[in-house]
């Protein structure tokens, strides 16, 4: 079971997790060729998990899809993506997608070679920030660590669902309850970036017919 649209002329299939499209391999599959038809078809497990339509007329890829973002009504969109080319070092071309998004009230129009679909529409990593979860995330590694330690260092167990050890025999309460407070602080800090970093999830895309 190839996922629907596996079977189609002109289709192909990408393994990944995120849903992102790369100017290169698309222009290596003939993606990019004025003229070309067909769509992209992203699979995990044998399964397609989305795909959308696309076209080019050379100058610029038309995306089609559908998208639902947390279980909201599915929106047809329609996204024309710009292309442009730099010459080689060593002749012929590389090709880039100019990035349609707009922020704070500026167009994007960065060269880029990747474009992933962290919202409504295929927008650049600047975009859609995609560096923030892994950067986040070691955030909140470091914080977890600093907690644990001090856990461990009144004679507890590390980890949030451990109970904080009682005081050390010879210990000041003051040094004590201090300590308690970092614990709650740090533990805290690292659930509301854990929160932060996961709400942004990926929205479901499907073909658009
Ligand atoms: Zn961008």
């Amino acid at each position: 079971m190839g996922g629907y649209g596996s079977g189609r002329a002109g289709w192909r299939n990408k393994v990944e997790e995120c849903r992102s499209l790369d100017v290169n391999r698309l222009h290596r599959e003939g993606c990019l060729a004025p003229g070309y038809s067909g769509g992209w078809n992203w699979m995990r497990d044998g399964e397609s998990i989305a795909n959308i339509s696309m076209h080019s007329n050379g100058l610029t890829l038309t995306l089609e899809f559908r998208v639902s973002q947390n279980g909201s009504e599915w929106k047809d969109i329609c996204q024309p993506i710009r292309l442009d080319s730099t010459p080689c070092r060593f002749g012929g071309s590389r090709p880039w997608f100019i990035c349609p998004g707009v922020g704070s009230g500026r167009r994007c129009g960065r060269r880029v070679a990747k474009l992933h679909a962290g919202g409504t529409y295929f927008l650049c990593r600047h975009c859609y920030q995609l560096g923030y979860a892994s950067q986040s995330e070691q955030e909140f590694d470091r914080l977890l660590r600093r907690a644990n330690k001090l856990r461990t260092s009144l004679g507890g167990e590390p980890g949030t669902g451990a109970l904080i050890a009682r005081k050390p025999k010879g210990m000041h309460w003051k040094t004590y309850d201090a300590r308690v407070a970092e614990i709650d602080q740090l533990e805290e800090s690292a659930n509301k970036l854990f929160i932060a970093a996961h709400q942004h999830r990926w929205p479901d895309i499907s073909l658009f017919l």
